[in-house]
């Protein structure tokens, strides 16, 4: 490729720097991406798989090969790319993961790009940051996630007969297997290869809850007793429900990083927020995460913060929430609960707008007689985006959805019932 040529504004360095793999070793650009599923569809894909057999694909297969490049070229001819919806349609937040990547992580990777890539979309770069979920073992079963992100609900829904040898081929036995070892044999030793070779820049702890990987802490203790630490950025989804492993202390480790970026879920207070994720526990956690607050007077504000999903129950506890940030003086990074269609009722968009409008008149409200302190400008700015969530667009494009038999009769049925609603005819 030329060096003259100028990016986009769809530009993104992720598909030349990062690397997702799920527990079910479905590969991705991101894990904002839309794509199709190869074998077993996750949430947020584009498209279901037509493949009945897990045949997961190393890193290396992965990293050139005809999809990844395709990516690449039509992102460098400047095409608004449909795997990249997420970012250029703002459908989670206002502040997209190309951002990150591209402005805040990786800007100074542009011109590398440009000068190591063909016309094919082939490059010669390697990844240097990694979001591998190598298992989905969470202690967790927050009422916003499922079985793929959390083996407590992978095991409510055996134990309740709630999945669909069809649909969930992963949780078959003879599949769980042959997950287990592709991930423990491929994906893990892929992981420590950029590690030991000291290649890693970034590293993305997410789960299932990273705090229980045994990998995590393993990773975290050698990158600081060879010093690499201090080249590598390390950024957590984390429920926070720990912070010690064996000898290992979180905070005592974290100190010795190139940058840290902690984000901790909440999405409520108190028992509200109890409700919504189930396992936590509420004093421990706050107490866990003012352990960590000191963090930010070494790495800003951006290395402890309020990561917050916002429920429908989150909702109208928020005001606390706000005040908790005001008083701890964090910073919140917020995103809606993905809605496919209006049954999600544990998104927001699930409410009437007669409803709904109010309760964001009433917060947007709340929050700009706060206005002027720093750590809630983002949080405003979030309300801001439930805002856009009220656009007549949005619900039609649910309604089309649910035209598209992405809402089924069931949920419907059991919807309205719950809610004396009439969704159907919305
Ligand atoms: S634009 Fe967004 S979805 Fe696309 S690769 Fe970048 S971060 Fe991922």
């Amino acid at each position: 490729m030329s060096n003259q040529k100028k990016v986009s504004d769809y530009f993104c360095v992720a598909p030349w720097t990062h690397t997702y793999l799920s527990p079910q070793s479905e590969r991705r650009i991101c894990c904002a991406s839309r794509e199709e599923a190869s074998w077993q569809k996750q949430y947020i894909d584009s498209g279901l798989a037509n493949n009945d057999e897990y045949k997961p694909v190393s890193l290396e297969e992965h990293w050139n090969s005809e999809h990844m490049k395709s990516v690449r070229k039509r992102i460098l001819n400047g095409e608004n790319i449909p795997e990249c919806q997420v970012c250029n349609g703002n459908i989670l937040n206002l502040y997209t993961y190309r951002e990150y990547f591209t402005k805040t992580l990786f800007p100074h990777k542009v011109q590398e790009i440009l000068d190591n890539t063909d016309e094919t979309g082939y490059t010669t770069m390697k990844p240097i940051s990694f979001d591998y979920r190598i298992y989905n073992l969470c202690n967790f079963k927050c009422r916003m996630c499922g079985e793929q992100l959390s083996s407590s609900w992978e095991s409510e829904k055996r134990v309740m007969n709630m999945w669909d040898k069809k649909h969930d081929r992963w949780m078959l036995p003879e599949n769980k297997e042959k997950i287990e070892e592709f991930q423990s044999y491929v994906a893990e030793r892929e992981l420590w290869a950029a590690v030991n070779n000291k290649t890693i820049e970034e590293i993305y702890w997410v789960g299932g809850e990273p705090l229980m990987y045994d990998i995590h802490w393993k990773v975290m203790k050698y990158l600081v007793l060879t010093g690499h630490c201090k080249n590598v950025t390390v950024r957590y989804n984390t429920n926070l429900s720990r912070d010690s492993y064996q000898n290992d202390e979180l905070f005592d480790l974290l100190k010795y990083f190139k940058k840290v970026n902690m984000c901790c879920s909440m999405d409520a207070t108190g028992s509200v927020a109890e409700y919504i994720r189930h396992g936590l526990n509420w004093d421990k956690w706050l107490e866990l995460f003012k352990k960590g607050i000191p963090l930010n007077q070494k790495y800003g504000m951006d290395a402890m913060v309020i990561d917050v999903t916002i429920t429908l129950p989150g909702l109208l506890d928020m005001k606390n929430l706000i005040d908790l940030a005001v008083e701890l003086g964090v910073k919140s990074y917020v995103k809606i609960t993905f809605d496919f269609d209006p049954s999600a009722i544990m998104s927001p968009m699930c409410l009437p707008r007669d409803i709904l409008n109010p309760i964001l008149d009433d917060l947007i409200e709340y929050e700009q007689k706060l206005a002027s302190s720093l750590c809630l400008r983002r949080t405003v700015k979030s309300v801001y985006l439930i805002v856009l969530t009220k656009s007549p667009n949005r619900f039609a494009i649910n309604t089309k959805l649910c035209q598209l038999k992405c809402l089924t009769l069931n949920t419907i049925t059991y919807t309205e019932k719950l809610k004396n609603l009439q969704i159907s005819l919305v």
